[in-house]
């Protein structure tokens, strides 16, 4: 189901929300399995692609995400923070699978003819600074491709291959089902060739008769700016094999982002801490902290507390949605008390404390400095 949504449905990328339920409307009752007896493996296929394409156009924030990613959309996965990805469209529609198998008989997919092949899942970590701003990368992964060997067909070349003789090669047994409606004469896969139409001879060496293999592939992904620890990622038809010519699978790559010795990150803001002295924060100063961007200036005021916290609009995360805009870096700054006084800074520390009439530790203080120093502990 690679298809373009709004082609699918058949509307304008500018349609509103009323042409869309309205194409919608028009797709299932084109697609339905009443109207549909000739062919209902097809008129299914039809009708859950339009139905995928409903879930994701009529709701406007999917349909903002699809809009900018395509089929690549991105969902969220456990632990989503605040502005974080919500929602998504990678699955299934809620619900809907079993109205389709009430309609079309079978108990379930399984007994279906073509089906889409399993989704994959590849677990990737990247840095913080990559989650900021993206990354384009290859990864490996390690799924079913159809034999070379036997080209999927599960026979030795060459070797005899017979029509099934329960289902006379349609891979299709007809059976009568029970179901809300009455009773109903459906299809469902033949038990004895598995839906193939076929028996084969001799099964193919390679694979064994199954007609896959295990392979090893290289994908490019492409992290798009501003992904959050467990955002996961969808490579549409990346996944394992469709069975029967059915559409492939899926690849979600879950991505975990590694700590950062320096940053932090809270939503889309960066948070860091930077120390100055005691001088400095109460006489005030210009210090250079670091930012996902670089070393830049930051302004400390006179009289700033240990815990003050700054802001630097503009230096955090790019949101996903929109990468131009960007949240905040907080800096949060702890005043050090000085240690391993020089004699000079010790003589200066207790004119100062002595200027402002504070009670402090003299013990320590040299014979010499204390001589110096007379006047001030009389
Ligand atoms: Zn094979
Ligand atoms: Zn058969």
């Amino acid at each position: 189901m690679a298809r373009d949504y709004y082609e699918v449905l058949g509307v304008d990328r500018n349609a509103s929300q009323d042409e869309i339920k309205k194409a919608f409307r028009k797709k299932a009752r084109q697609y339905h399995p009443d109207v549909n007896r000739d062919n209902p493996k097809e008129a299914e296929e039809k009708f859950k692609e339009a139905n995928e394409a409903y879930e994701v156009l009529s709701d406007d924030t999917k349909k903002a995400q699809y809009d900018q990613y395509g089929h690549d959309a991105f969902t969220q996965g456990g632990g989503a923070s605040a502005g974080g990805f919500q929602g998504g469209f990678g699955g299934q529609a809620g619900g809907f699978g079993d109205i389709f198998d009430m309609f079309f008989g079978g108990g379930g997919r399984q007994q279906q003819g073509p089906q889409k092949g399993n989704d994959l899942r590849e677990d990737i970590d990247i840095s913080f600074e990559d989650a900021a701003f993206g990354k384009s990368m290859d990864i490996t992964v390690h799924r079913h491709e159809e034999c070379d060997h036997c080209h999927g067909t599960g026979g030795e070349p060459g070797s005899k291959v017979d029509t099934c003789p329960n289902c006379r090669g349609t891979g299709q047994e007809s059976v009568v089902q029970n179901t809300p409606f009455g009773q109903m004469r459906t299809q469902r896969t033949c038990s004895k060739c598995h839906g193939s139409g076929k028996i084969i001879e001799k099964k193919c060496s390679k694979c064994r008769g199954e007609g896959q293999v295990i392979a090893k592939r290289k994908i490019a992904i492409k992290v798009p700016p501003g992904v959050d620890n467990g955002s996961r990622l969808r490579v549409a038809n990346e996944g394992e094999p469709g069975i029967l010519g059915g559409p492939k699978g899926d690849l979600y790559v879950y991505i975990y982002v590694r700590p950062h010795k320096e940053f932090e990150r809270n939503g889309n803001d960066v948070v860091s801490r930077v120390n100055i002295s005691f001088a400095q924060a109460a006489l005030g100063a210009t210090v250079q902290v670091n930012t996902l961007d670089g070393k830049v200036d930051l302004k400390i005021p006179e009289g700033t507390q240990t815990g003050t916290a700054f802001r630097i609009k503009g230096k955090g995360i790019p949101y996903l949605r929109n990468p131009n805009q960007r949240g905040d870096q907080h800096i949060i700054v702890t005043v050090q008390t000085p240690k391993k006084l020089t004699e000079k800074q010790r003589e200066l520390l207790l004119r100062f404390a002595n200027e402002s009439d504070e009670d402090v530790n003299v013990l320590q203080v040299s014979k010499g400095l204390f001589d110096k120093l007379k006047d001030a502990f009389k």
